[in-house]
């Protein structure tokens, strides 16, 4: 039987349809959901990640505003910044792009983002929520990861749900949220020991590693729900070669753009051995979106008492 395939983009246009409904009808009420970006320097991804944001804010209806402080901004200028966007009651979420210029303390700015307005859910108050298991706003990829298993129908409780990866933002909140789901959650990681023979014990294996195609058919039980986190760039040809060895049509993408997106998980493994699968690209990545445009309708929600 051939793997059913976990299609972001359409989940994505769901989710998005449904979030345009609530701020229409919040809009109606007199209260319309509000975004700021804020965007440092000019770092040309940066531009493409913001630009993406604030383009799906117009498809919803959620007014966005996006500041742009010069690259040799200082921590002191971002702080008061963010203490502007805190007050104003026009702006829902406050979304700071990441990366900041080496002289801003970053931990420092995201700290000072009201929790209520944490619409990326990186403040320690949203960790904490969502541990605890309070009302709060849970980090985009980790909540539009449960958003796929749950509108694909993928039982999660009861199930051995396996996370390799550790970092705050996608594997311990997704390993939490797995867990609220109640499946019986195991998280690796680098110091992990016989990683593979781990993996191989899941029936939803979530990788999120950052490291191109690591995760190979040993990782692999047959017909596990596999969720391909990673996103890595390649743009080195033999490595390409390597990996999408027997795919033609990805060997031509690669020689005409001279890069290529492969996720953590070999795609060739992950067709041949997974019960159902997210490719890379139009996988996981496109919820990502989707669950910050969801985060600000809730946090216009919760921050009003609705
Ligand atoms: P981090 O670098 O913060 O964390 C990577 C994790 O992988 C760490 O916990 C690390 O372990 C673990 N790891 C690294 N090498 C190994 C190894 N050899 N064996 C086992 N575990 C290992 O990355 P992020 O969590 O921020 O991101 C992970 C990936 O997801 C990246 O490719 C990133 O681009 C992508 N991403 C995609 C998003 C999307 O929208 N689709 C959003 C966010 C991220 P240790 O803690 O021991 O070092």
């Amino acid at each position: 039987m051939s793997a059913r395939i976990l299609n972001g983009n359409l989940l994505r246009d769901q989710i998005l349809s449904e979030v345009k409904s609530e701020v229409a009808a919040l809009s109606a009420a007199g209260l319309r959901p509000g975004l700021a970006a804020v965007l440092v320097g000019g770092d040309p991804a940066s531009q493409i990640y913001v630009r993406n944001k604030t383009k799906a804010c117009d498809q919803v209806g959620i007014f966005s505003e996006t500041i742009t402080p010069s690259a040799s901004t200082s921590t002191d200028e971002m702080l008061h910044l963010v203490a502007d966007l805190n007050r104003r009651d026009d702006i829902d979420g406050i979304l700071v792009q990441l990366p900041l210029p080496s002289q801003v303390d970053a931990a420092r700015v995201l700290l000072a983002v009201s929790p209520k307005k944490d619409v990326d859910g990186f403040h320690p108050v949203s960790l904490g929520s969502l541990v605890t298991k309070r009302p709060g706003l849970v980090a985009c990829t980790p909540a539009g990861l449960i958003e796929i298993l749950k509108r694909s129908s993928i039982p999660i409780a009861g199930r051995h749900a396996v996370v390799i990866g550790r970092s705050d933002i996608v594997g311990k909140p997704v390993a939490l949220l797995l867990l609220h789901e109640n499946a019986t959650v195991t998280i690796c990681h680098s110091r992990t020991a016989d990683l593979p023979a781990i993996a191989r014990q899941a029936d939803i294996l979530v990788a999120a590693i950052g490291r191109p195609a690591f995760v190979t058919r040993e990782f692999i039980k047959p017909g596990a729900t596999v969720l391909d986190v990673g996103i890595n760039r390649l743009t080195d040809a033999s490595e390409v070669r390597r990996i999408f060895a027997g795919l033609p049509e990805k060997l031509t993408q690669f020689q005409s753009k001279g890069t290529l997106l492969v996720g953590d998980v070999h795609p060739k493994d992950m067709v041949e051995l997974a019960g159902a699968y997210t490719p890379v690209p139009g996988g996981v990545g496109p919820l990502t979106i989707a669950m910050l445009m969801s985060n600000t309708v809730k946090a216009a929600r919760l921050r009003r008492g609705r």
